[in-house]
């Protein structure tokens, strides 16, 4: 695996691999690398020619100065793993490499009205953040293959926005929730979180099966109501929200159209979000 800190040398290798013609399946990540992660690696070892992950946490994405703080940060570890992996590239820039003029300077394409919705109404500038760094990202490594978790799935429909406003060539390709035994969607954050917090988690994915097992039966409405009563029951958990859209818009949705049920939820402090295609 081949480790490049400067933006600079990392796009002369890219610009070099693909006069030679190989693709190049791009994984960004904020690092404290799990199973989740990994697999988003694997597809893209799968499908492309060479794997390159970036490792960077993005203070542009945070609207908590704490949150930011305390994410946790194993850059030896991550490493350990992708060379385990057999990953080709790691990009482990500094905040300076990515905004050597500062972060002001960023206009956000208009991706229309996926942006105040969801996790873009509990965390304002999250998404701008996101499409910033992502945005950054891909001028300097320019993938054929863009390799994202469904488990965020607005930032996955707003960077597929993004990127095809930006009239961009590249293949985004949306991999799916890998989860703890229990049914808890992996995450870094996960981290924060006592074993027996964890253990109790479950009730989340088991709140959002609850709706894809019902759905048909009930409304919207009533589908809701039992999903909140349900994750209401994970003791020390606060629901933040509980919806059900439409995969497209990320609002109500209009008859027939497919749907999703996407949640937020606080355990000993540390906000866990989780979702299911309905
Ligand atoms: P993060 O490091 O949290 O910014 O995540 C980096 C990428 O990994 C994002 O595209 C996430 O959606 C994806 N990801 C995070 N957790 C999981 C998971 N449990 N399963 C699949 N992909 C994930």
């Amino acid at each position: 695996m081949i480790k490049f800190k400067s933006a600079y040398h990392l796009n002369k290798y890219i610009q070099k691999q693909k006069k030679l013609g190989k693709t190049v399946g791009f994984i960004p990540t904020m690092g404290t690398l799990h199973k989740g992660h990994l697999s988003l690696i694997q597809a893209a070892k799968n499908e492309c020619d060479i794997a390159v992950c970036s490792v960077f946490v993005n203070p542009t994405q945070f609207n908590n100065a704490v949150d930011l703080e305390k994410y946790p940060r194993n850059i030896d570890a991550d490493a350990i793993l992708l060379e385990n992996m057999a990953c080709d590239v790691l990009f482990n820039p500094s905040v300076k490499t990515i905004y050597p003029d500062g972060a002001d300077k960023f206009n956000a394409p208009e991706v229309g009205d996926m942006l105040d919705v969801l996790e873009g109404k509990h965390r304002p500038g999250h998404f701008q953040g996101v499409m910033q760094v992502i945005s950054l990202l891909l001028d300097i490594i320019d993938p054929t293959q863009l390799y994202m978790g469904l488990k965020d799935f607005q930032q996955f429909a707003i960077c597929s926005k993004m990127v095809e406003l930006q009239g961009r060539a590249v293949e985004m390709r949306g991999m799916p929730t890998v989860r703890e035994a229990n049914g808890l969607a992996m995450s870094s954050r996960n981290e924060r979180v006592s074993a027996a917090a964890k253990n109790r988690a479950g009730i989340i994915y088991e709140s959002l099966q609850l709706v894809k097992d019902n759905l048909g039966n009930y409304s919207i409405i009533e589908l809701k109501k039992m999903a909140k009563k349900h994750i209401n029951s994970l003791e020390g958990g606060e629901l933040e929200y509980f919806e059900i859209v439409s995969q497209k818009t990320l609002r109500e949705p209009e008859k027939n159209e497919g749907l999703i049920a996407l949640c937020a939820v606080w355990l000993e402090g540390i906000r866990l979000i989780d979702n299911i295609i309905l």
